[in-house]
């Protein structure tokens, strides 16, 4: 198999011009609508693909904490950022000890939450189940849990995510059900199958158990395409929007950021998006503000999952 190096080399090197000598796209952020918190790298599971790496040892974030993220927050305020959702991702959010309260944290300033979880033992605990309860009990409907569920079918998502995963994940989402606490899935598309083939095997699913979500609305069962760094990809032009009739508004580091904690740093940073956590050039600053600034298009991820999407530029 080729490596990143291989497959693009000599691309993605300088932040202003591709190896071809032209102008690199850049993205403003434009419409800052959801400001994203990774809770920490650690995750009870160790998944064959996870994007982030994470595992049951994997502390390169760390846990981020309710004073931290009631820092941003107040930023948030003094920027006039016009955010609607605060969403969390991990590792597995449920393992940092203060996610309820960073939870309410941001509900009660009037968000929208969204976190991101397996659904197994971490979100099984007495502790975290009593605080989830309070939470919906407090801000009804404010909250939605969005589940891994690689596959519908247990055999693939358990080749993904380890035998008997699929049974507790079912089990934590039958429980969010009757605590009445909203839910979205996030599958993926590796598995050769039509979207629609995929679909319909999640309606299936959620009809089984009984589960209000809407298998055929893409924000609700979000299907995700497989990060592959090796793949060779054309790099993205100031001539590639006209071209590909798409606009840097439209790309998520127009809308959004990420905060996350590194092991042994004194304070949070910044990141450009939620998708290159580990890429430093994408580290933007400490604040908000330092946040503000353009991010140039410069990773192979930006093109093939943010502005390609499948088409192609051949400009
Ligand atoms: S459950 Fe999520 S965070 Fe944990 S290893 Fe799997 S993909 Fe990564
Ligand atoms: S991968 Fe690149 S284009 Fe996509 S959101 Fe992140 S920085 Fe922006």
């Amino acid at each position: 198999m080729k490596d990143s190096a291989a497959a693009n080399a000599g691309k993605f090197q300088d932040p202003h011009f591709t190896a071809s000598g032209e102008r690199r796209a850049h993205v403003a952020l434009s419409q800052p609508q959801t400001l994203w918190f990774n809770t920490g790298t650690l995750c009870n599971i160790e998944c064959a693909n996870c994007y982030i790496a994470s595992s049951p040892t994997n502390d390169a974030l760390v846990y981020i904490t309710e004073e931290e993220v009631a820092e941003y927050l107040d930023q948030i305020a003094d920027r006039a950022w016009p955010i609607r959702e605060i969403a969390f991702t991990g590792g597995e959010p449920f393992m940092n000890p203060q996610i309820i309260d960073m939870t309410r944290a941001a509900l009660a300033r009037g968000y929208k939450v969204l976190i991101l979880t397996n659904a197994m033992r971490p979100m099984m605990r007495a502790t975290m189940q009593d605080g989830l309860r309070a939470l919906e009990r407090d801000f009804p409907g404010q909250m939605t849990l969005r589940i891994s569920v690689d596959h519908w079918s247990e055999t693939l998502h358990d080749v993904e995510r380890g035998v008997g995963a699929f049974a507790r994940t079912i089990e934590g989402m039958e429980w969010l059900r009757d605590a009445g606490i909203r839910m979205a899935v996030a599958g993926r598309t590796v598995w050769g199958e039509t979207e629609a083939d995929g679909r319909a095997g999640y309606a299936a699913l959620y009809a089984r158990h009984r589960f209000q979500i809407d298998a055929d609305d893409p924000g609700a069962t979000v299907l995700f395409p497989e990060m592959d760094e090796t793949v060779d990809v054309p790099e993205i032009t100031t001539a590639c929007w006209s071209i590909l009739g798409k606009s840097p508004s439209g790309v998520m580091c127009a809308s959004s950021r990420m905060v996350v904690k590194r092991k042994g740093a004194a304070r949070p940073a910044v990141l450009a998006c939620t998708l290159l956590p580990y890429a430093p050039e994408f580290e933007l600053g400490h604040t908000l503000a330092d946040a503000e600034r353009d991010v140039p298009l410069n990773h192979p991820h930006c093109a093939k999952f943010c502005v390609l999407g499948g088409a192609s530029c051949s400009a």
